[in-house]
């Protein structure tokens, strides 16, 4: 085969192993077990990802905490005798704080229910938050049945406005029931938002929902809530999975309707302030001290272990649930929640990459650098990976391109060694064949000889070998030229091929001399196989290179392992004679025996 149509042949095999891995890919994509399995490793390169980058980006600087940590709960503990503390005590808080003028005091902390042996307490809290329109509240929905708790009708002013038309295709978390807060909390504010928040299958919480659907309803996260007054929007608009806030900020939805936080890491996080300092800063009346509330979005949620609202995220696996609302509302300030890129797109990077592998396979002699280049190529697509992540947030996938880079990897290195073993079998055959007759050259029979004349001996298989000389060719060359030698020599190994069974082997001995050695086969049967090739080439008319057709004869020697020798020079040495014998009784013929 020409070489460029075995390259072309090559590559077109080689195309078909990645086509055929995307499509094995594909329907093991389809296995409900092997998506979970993809979809694990996913999410861990994507905390790994996350892990590597948080070192470099920083919280706002303009969000604090206010955290009921360990010591707050102690103190209050101590001060107070009694957790959950007095509604006064949130009250006086807010008040203090509102001296400075925050931007917004979120509680990610839920006040359910009024409490009928502290009405005065309620009261204050009722006040402070009517005063302040700056403060928010939370909800949690949940799906309990009705029979634990009744579940309650929300007020309309609660409900999330989003522009018609655009919902019918999205599918949002539904629950069944609600813990809301306070009647009377509720009618003085709207400003109330959801906190639930969803985990995935290992339990690590990757993204937020930015909205929730209740009796048919939709209903805010929290932080939506906040940035949603903080843009002045109305009404959200939800396109393309995304939710439009206004033309700069946007939040992007994954399959499952939810946001893909981008998480900032543990020292690099939310300035924590604990609560038991407010109290003692309040009681002094610390003015100083409330100045640096200014301008700020303070949230107000519990960070104590011993309160267990311990959560694990991409970069840590003890967060305080409060950093998840503020991590989103930090997200949408500044824009960088993160992107998955399209399935379709993951797809076309995994083709490319099997390509690049595959091609480097093949052209490649050495087995080390094919290595060193799959390392490479697999350590740069990380380092791409990870730089995607940190300065476009895009989450391109690994898991896909790195299974069908190294599945290919593997397969081209079958598909090569398939076809180098073609090269030797193509190879063997050239170093066996006598290339004008195309019939087994002089080595080839002198080894068959020897493997036969052993077989021999062994098991006892009798063998014999027929020699063939042309008659007169010396003058046939000169007649007819050397070119039409060639013709005729060709002409007759063909004629001998179809004479001799496949177990047959048909050499060229040397010059116009041909020998076919016949396996299990006795004298008597040689010579009829010599006389029928005898009288083929008598009765054929050979075409010259010119065209002519002429007669040509040939002289045959028959020898037969046992009978006349043991060894391959013996046999041959008898057939020759034979052979000598014919041409002297006027050739064209068949000698058998020496008498
Ligand atoms: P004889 O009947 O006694 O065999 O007469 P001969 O002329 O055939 O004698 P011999 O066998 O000694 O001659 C061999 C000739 O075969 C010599 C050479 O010209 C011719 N010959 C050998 N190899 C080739 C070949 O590859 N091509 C061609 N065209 N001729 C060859
Ligand atoms: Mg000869
Ligand atoms: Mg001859």
């Amino acid at each position: 085969m020409k070489e460029s149509y075995k390259k072309l042949l090559t590559y077109i095999v080689y195309t078909l192993i990645v086509v055929g891995i995307f499509t094995l890919l594909f329907c093991l994509g389809k296995n409900e077990s092997f998506q979970k399995f993809a979809d694990k490793i996913e999410a861990s390169s994507f905390d790994l990802r996350q892990t590597f980058i948080a070192h470099h980006k920083e919280a706002n600087k303009d969000i604090a905490i206010v955290a009921i940590d360990d010591a707050t709960y102690e103190y209050i503990m101590d001060k107070y005798g009694s957790w959950p503390i007095s509604r006064k005590i949130w009250a006086d808080m807010i008040n203090f704080i509102e001296i400075a003028k925050p931007k917004n005091i979120i509680f990610d902390l839920l006040f359910i229910k009024s409490n009928l042996n502290d009405v005065e307490s309620d009261k204050a809290l009722i006040e402070a938050v009517k005063k302040y329109s700056n403060v928010y509240l939370s909800m949690n929905f949940d799906n309990y049945d009705d029979r634990v708790r009744k579940s309650p009708n929300l007020d309309d002013k609660l409900k999330l406005k989003i522009k018609k038309g655009e919902l019918a295709d999205n599918q949002f978390i539904t629950f069944q029931n609600a813990r809301a807060i306070m009647k009377e909390l509720s009618s003085v504010t709207d400003s109330i938002g959801s906190i639930n928040v969803t985990r995935d299958e290992d339990g690590i919480i990757r993204n937020l929902t930015p909205i929730f659907k209740y009796k048919g309803d939709y209903y805010p996260n929290l932080s939506l809530k906040v940035v949603m007054d903080l843009y002045n929007v109305e009404e959200i608009e939800i396109k393309d999975n995304k939710i439009y806030l206004n033309d700069e900020h946007i939040i992007p939805l994954d399959n499952t309707q939810r946001a893909i936080l981008n998480w900032y890491g543990a020292s690099k996080t939310y300035e924590h302030i604990p609560m038991w300092i407010i109290i003692e800063a309040q009681k002094n009346n610390d003015l100083d001290f409330v100045e640096k509330f200014r301008n700020k979005t303070i949230y107000v949620g519990t960070t104590a272990t011993s309160l267990s609202d311990i959560k694990s995220v991409p970069t840590a696996h003890n967060i305080a649930g409060v950093e998840l609302h503020t991590t989103f509302l930090n997200n949408v300030i500044d824009n960088n929640f993160i992107k998955k890129v399209s399935p379709e797109a993951n797809f076309i990077i995994s083709i490319f990459l099997s390509l690049m592998v595959g091609y480097c396979v093949l052209q490649t002699v050495s087995v080390l650098k094919t290595i060193v280049f799959l390392c490479v190529t697999l350590i740069f697509y990380a380092v791409v990976s990870v730089f995607a992540m940190s300065h476009f947030n895009l989450w391109i996938g690994i898991v896909l391109p790195y299974f069908s880079a190294i599945i290919t990897f593997i397969l081209t290195y079958c598909e090569k060694y398939l076809l180098r073993s073609k090269d030797y079998e193509q190879a063997y055959k050239m170093a066996v064949t006598d290339g004008l007759t195309q019939l087994y050259n002089h080595r080839y029979f002198q080894e068959q000889m020897i493997n036969n004349i052993n077989a021999f001996k062994r098991y006892g298989t009798v063998f014999s070998l027929i020699l063939i000389d042309i008659d007169f060719f010396k003058k046939f060359n000169d007649t007819y030229g050397h070119q039409s030698g060639d013709c005729v020599l060709k002409q007759v190994a063909n004629i001998l091929k179809k004479n001799s069974r496949t177990s047959d082997i048909a050499c060229r001995y040397g010059g116009e001399e041909m020998a076919i050695i016949l396996t299990n086969t006795n004298k008597e049967e040689a010579v009829v196989t010599a006389n029928k090739v005898c009288l083929a080439v008598r009765n054929n008319k050979f075409i010259l290179a010119d065209g002519q057709k002429v007669n040509v004869t040939i002289s045959v020697g028959v020898a037969t392992v046992g009978e006349n020798g043991e060894k391959p020079q013996e046999i041959i040495e008898y057939s020759d004679k034979c052979l000598y014998i014919a041409k002297e009784n006027g050739r064209n013929q068949v000698v058998s025996e020496v008498s």
